[in-house]
């Protein structure tokens, strides 16, 4: 789960990290109140979606003018008329995918004099279990980009879990961002306090980009960025209230009702499989017919008919789709309860697309009479590669 800049700065401040005052607003009359608190002489006027990229972004409507989605206002009738521009308006950032993201609220901050924009993030790392430290001189743009084209730029270190967080790993970040003096020292303090954050909130990632050195020597987080570990969010019901649901998909988030693990992907080929590892080798299996899979579903091992039927009325509501297969080996899943679920489904909803169903394990018969006798337009196959061969063959001609 991801949250918007301003929450994340509002847990940054929590743990004692320096950042810039500021207010969120969602209506253009409520900027004036908003920056007349912080005084001037500079605002920031910053979209918050939940993308990165957004200083360089673009909107889509010629009214929110051409420049991107962080704006710097000298007056707060100026920063007014910037979020009024803003507000309502579709934002295309690197990270939004072209149909963008509509801006519903905005930040208004006070504005920072900047003398570096350095780059600062913790995240899982999966190669060593750890949590690593990322960091860089080259803060303020495409962190990708450095990675690419000067790799020696960036920093990375992980931390042993179990001798924890100590003063070197702070002064070994300072030294890689060139920091000297006083600014050591805040360095080391502001590693402790993400540190603490980081783990005390289940993190997965948290970015600042760009940390920054103030003219007048002093370090601070000018922009955050974090994402939390779904599966721990059942202990954070302080981080669970933060949630944007107009940020995420709409099908993922029905799917997360049901308890089904479902991911949204850019193909036309919907699946439904049992098992996460059954669902990658489908998806591969179409990839190398010639297709796309539309999603990642896992129905999981105790699923139940309504459960089933959910998932394949998230799948044929996604218009993307163009066919769908349903892969499954039922082990403890068992092949009558998927044949009943996609019966009630396509009962309710209706079935416009070709659909491929490869039944096998546990009361597959059953299953296999289920579905024949429902009259259902359906194509068996035998195993995944003549399941995967005839939905491609179905959707392609
Ligand atoms: P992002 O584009 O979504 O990553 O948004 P950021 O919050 O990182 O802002 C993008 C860029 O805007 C930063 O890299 C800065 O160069 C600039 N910016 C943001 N806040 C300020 C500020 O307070 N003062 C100045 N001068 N520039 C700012
Ligand atoms: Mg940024």
């Amino acid at each position: 789960m991801n949250i918007h800049e301003y929450q994340a700065k509002a847990l940054l401040r929590q743990y004692g990290a320096p950042v810039s005052e500021g207010h969120a607003v969602t209506k253009a009359d409520e900027v004036k109140a908003a920056a007349g608190q912080l005084g001037g002489p500079l605002w920031v006027v910053k979209a918050q979606i939940h993308a990165g990229g957004r200083g360089k972004g673009h909107f889509l409507e010629k009214e929110a003018g051409e420049k991107g989605g962080v704006r710097l206002a000298k007056s707060v009738s100026e920063a007014e008329e910037l979020a009024r521009q803003m507000l309502g308006r579709t934002l295309v950032t690197h990270q939004t995918g072209p149909a963008g993201k509509q801006v519903n609220r905005i930040y208004i901050e006070d504005g920072s004099d900047i003398s570096r924009e350095l780059y600062l993030a913790l995240l899982v790392d999966r190669g060593t279990s750890r949590v690593n430290f990322v960091a860089s001189t080259e803060g303020g743009m495409d962190i990708e980009e450095v990675a690419a084209n000067t790799p020696e730029k960036i920093v990375s270190f992980s931390v042993d879990p179990a001798s924890g967080l100590s003063d070197f790993h702070g002064r070994r970040v300072a030294f890689a961002l060139g920091l000297e003096g006083n600014q050591v020292k805040q360095c080391v303090a502001l590693v402790k306090n993400l540190y603490r954050l980081f783990i005390e909130k289940d993190m997965e990632m948290l970015e600042i980009n760009p940390l920054i050195v103030t003219p007048d020597g002093n370090i601070k987080a000018l922009d955050a960025k974090m994402g939390f570990d779904n599966n721990a969010l059942y202990r954070h019901a302080d981080i669970v209230a933060l949630r944007d649901e107009t940020e995420e998909d709409p099908k993922e988030l029905e799917a997360s009702k049901y308890d089904l693990n479902y991911i949204a992907l850019d193909g036309e080929i919907g699946c439904m499989v049992n098992g996460a590892g059954l669902a990658m080798a489908t998806m591969d299996i179409i990839k190398l017919y010639g297709a796309e899979p539309a999603n990642f579903l896992d129905v999981g091992g105790g699923a139940t008919k309504e459960k089933v039927a959910e998932a394949f009325k998230i799948i044929t509501s996604d218009p993307n789709v163009k066919g769908i297969l349903v892969n499954i080996f039922g082990g403890i899943m068992r092949n009558d309860i998927i044949a009943n679920g996609i019966v009630a489904a396509v009962k309710e909803v209706g079935l416009q697309v070709p659909l491929v169903v490869r039944l096998e394990g546990t009361n597959v018969e059953e299953g296999k009479r289920i579905i024949a006798e429902s009259g259902l337009n359906v194509i068996p196959a035998d195993n995944l590669s003549d399941a995967a061969e005839k939905i491609v063959k179905a959707v392609k001609g």
